[in-house]
């Protein structure tokens, strides 16, 4: 039987750099995906429906919670965003690592019923950072950047759920020492294709 993938739930505040972070990470590994995301917020300039997120109605949403259809979802500022699970638990079967980039209540929720997955927290140096990267954007005004710092505070409070914390002070070392995580966690007996070590026993 081919080796399972791994799922990955990356979190982490806005401006901790999570996106390009996994962009980086795609462009690198063949063996990973992402997940492209249901939500019910309105598409962003060059967002593009079915790369970005899929964007939905409030109604198709929720018509897709009652099908059971999410592996997780949440209310994050006013809008629904939800992982669809047929996607993933194909490209699972495939032996693909798939990544989960969700806010943290969503998270929480897979950790609380998966525990083959490895969680990662993206996070900056400082607060002072986060703050010279989100005025940096100059798209937002003052009370959009307080919010902001705020739900990052929020956020940063849960890091202690998470097994990995990775600081992004350069996005390259950042996306080295994910991988270093990703080779790490293919090294656990439990995600080993024990062949080998059945192999040794037999032969002793
Ligand atoms: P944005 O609106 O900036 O694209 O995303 C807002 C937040 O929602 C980010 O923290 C992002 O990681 C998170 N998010 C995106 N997709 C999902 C999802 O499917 N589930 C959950 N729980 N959060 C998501």
């Amino acid at each position: 039987m081919a080796k399972k993938g791994m799922l990955i739930v990356l979190s982490g505040p806005s401006g901790s750099g999570k996106g390009t972070i996994v962009s980086r990470l795609l462009q690198e590994r063949d063996d990973t995906v992402l997940s492209i995301s249901m939500t019910t917020r309105a598409p962003r300039p060059g967002e593009e429906d079915g790369v970005h997120y899929f964007f939905v109605s409030r109604e198709e949403f929720e018509n897709m919670k009652s099908l059971g259809a999410f592996l997780e979802y949440a209310e994050y500022n006013g809008n629904y965003y939800g992982t669809p699970e047929s996607m993933v638990r194909t490209w699972l079967e495939e032996g693909k690592n798939v990544i989960l980039e969700i806010e943290v209540q969503g998270a929480e929720k897979v950790m609380d019923f998966r525990s083959d997955l490895v969680s990662i927290f993206i996070t900056i140096p400082s607060m002072e950072e986060l703050e010279r990267r989100l005025r940096g954007r100059a798209t937002e005004t003052e009370d959009k950047i307080r919010d902001r710092l705020a739900t990052a505070r929020r956020e940063l409070q849960r890091a202690f759920r998470y097994d990995y914390v990775v600081v992004n002070d350069e996005v390259e070392s950042a996306v080295a020492r994910i991988n270093t995580i990703i080779e790490a966690e293919n090294m656990r007996f439990d995600r080993m294709d024990n062949e080998y070590i059945r192999g040794v026993l037999e032969s002793c």
